[in-house]
């Protein structure tokens, strides 16, 4: 015999797992036997930062696709805006539901966020169940010899590897029963999508399940067989591109990480390649389970003496940076590629970031900020973690004295100058030799290739070896800040 309570629909609250294949909260929802309401809420005040402008962009195509897959399931998404505990209360309300399912947040402010909300309708007898759909491992739950959180990754990826078991795929349901009639926003109405400007035009992605499907397979049988060296040639689309994808939970990492093994088992890929792709996703992992931890590293830095560098305050400089002119080809290519498409290749994230932390001496946190807004797959975890490592202020940080330089940067990864060419046709009549430093190029050369510099392109901002020596000079700071003075 049933109770009433056991009657009561489910409320399925979706946040950053857009997806219905593999989804552990919506799979139990389902296995109640109970009506579902999908319901996602915009709550943009409840954390310290809020999804920037690219996200937003993401969130509306994925939200409708979304919307479009419940449909054919004879559900439907309801969306709803404001604080999340008040507008689920709405919903149970109108709904008479008895309990919320949710894959957990790990984020520190959506962490609590959560934890809240669960205390407090579990308080009125609404039943709440948390579930991991975001990465490998429960943060806390990979921990070291003493009990407390690895700081150094390969010990890390070691542990986590050992001690995980992948979770089993759960297949989408063909049928979701939801109430009829219930309010709902409309998505255009939120207005996420662009529009002072539309900088949206150059972007190329399929946000969606079925565009996380869809990159996933074409790195199966494209850039995983060559991955490790193929991920660093920033004109070569040898990456997977699943990050937005997993950032939103379009797709789950172990479905990622399972596909690839299976390629590495059949023989289609090297099991080398289908271990540096797992090693990556390991950093996403690694970047989320330190946050979670260290909660604090969103704004201070992880060793606390780089706080003492002596940053420099140049707000022009800093807008050369962001849009992708000063002067240093490579540089300037990635920060146009990230405005224009919303996205930009690790090795080119490397190199910016060291330009603006190290040749222009300006606080990590500002590039952090800037990328936040401009990336379509901004995940707090990732950015800081990874800017702090080339700030050289993180738990496993690349050495701050390790300065990239620009001009060889560029010659080693963009030998034939095909990516600054695509983002920066003004130089595309400049030949490979000088490309990568125009300035150094003899007048006729420029001249022929119909570049005036300070006029068509920058000249560079800073001279590199000047710039380097200043930003050695910075470390001494550092040095002198240590607890121990080494
Ligand atoms: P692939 O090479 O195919 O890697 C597969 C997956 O592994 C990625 O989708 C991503 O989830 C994960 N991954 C790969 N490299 C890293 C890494 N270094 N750290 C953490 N996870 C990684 N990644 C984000 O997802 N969000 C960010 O906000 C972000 N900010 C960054 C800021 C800086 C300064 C730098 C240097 C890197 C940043 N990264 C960030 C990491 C990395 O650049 C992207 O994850 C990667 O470029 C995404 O492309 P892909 O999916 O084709 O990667």
């Amino acid at each position: 015999m049933t109770t009433e309570a056991e009657d009561r629909p489910v409320i399925l609250w979706f946040r950053q797992d857009l997806r219905l294949a593999d989804n552990p909260a919506l799979s139990h929802a389902v296995e109640t036997g109970r009506s579902i309401v999908p319901v996602y809420i915009l709550d943009q005040g409840a954390v310290a930062r809020p999804m920037g402008s690219a996200s937003l962009w993401w969130l509306d195509k994925s939200l409708r696709a979304l919307a479009a897959s419940l449909e054919a399931r004879g559900s439907r998404l309801i969306l709803r805006r404001g604080d999340s505990e008040s507008e689920l209360r709405r919903l149970i309300d109108e709904t008479g539901a008895g309990a919320v399912f949710m894959n957990r947040l790990f984020e520190p402010d959506a962490f609590s966020r959560d934890a809240d909300v669960a205390h407090a309708l579990r308080a009125e007898g609404v039943e709440c169940k948390g579930y991991n759909g975001a990465l490998l491992a429960r943060p806390g739950s990979v921990l070291n010899g003493s009990g407390g959180p690895y700081k150094v990754f390969t010990p890390f990826l070691k542990a986590l590897l050992a001690s995980t078991t992948p979770a089993p795929a759960l297949s989408s349901p063909t049928v979701i029963d939801t109430p009829v009639g219930l309010a709902s926003d409309a998505i255009d109405d939120w207005a996420l999508h662009p529009n002072r400007p539309d900088w949206s035009g150059d972007v190329d992605w399929m946000p969606g399940e079925t565009g996380a499907s869809r990159s996933l397979s074409i790195f199966l049988s494209g850039g995983l067989k060559s991955y490790s060296k193929g991920r660093d040639v920033p004109a070569e689309a040898a990456t997977s591109r699943l990050s937005p994808h997993l950032h939103f939970g379009e797709i789950g990492p172990w479905r990622a990480i399972e596909q690839a093994r299976r390629a590495g088992d059949d023989g289609r890929v090297p099991a080398a390649e289908v271990d540096k792709f797992v090693a990556e996703i390991g950093w996403r992992e690694f970047s989320a389970h330190l946050l979670h931890a260290f909660p604090r590293m969103t704004d201070a830095a992880f060793r606390p003496e780089y706080d003492a560098m002596p940053w420099r305050d140049d707000p022009q400089s800093l807008e050369a940076w962001k849009r992708g002119r000063t002067g240093y080809p490579i540089v300037d290519a990635g920060m146009r590629e990230l405005w224009k498409t919303g996205y930009m290749h690790n090795r080119v994230r490397m190199i910016v970031a060291s330009f603006l932390i190290k040749h222009l001496l300006i606080d990590w946190r500002e590039g952090e900020l800037w990328f936040w807004d401009m990336l379509v797959d901004a995940d707090l975890a990732s950015n800081v973690q990874n800017w702090q490592w080339v700030a050289g202020s993180g738990a496993d940080a690349s050495p701050y004295f390790r300065i990239f330089n620009p001009i060889t940067q560029g010659q080693k990864f963009d030998a034939d100058g095909r990516y600054v060419r695509r983002w920066i046709p003004e130089l595309s009549r400049v030949p490979d030799r000088w490309l990568h430093e125009p300035w150094n190029a003899p007048p006729e050369v420029l001249r022929d290739a119909g570049v005036r510099l300070g006029q068509d392109y920058a000249r560079p901002l800073v001279e590199h070896s000047s710039a380097r020596e200043r930003a050695l000079g910075a470390l001494k700071t550092v040095s002198a800040a240590r607890p121990d003075g080494d």
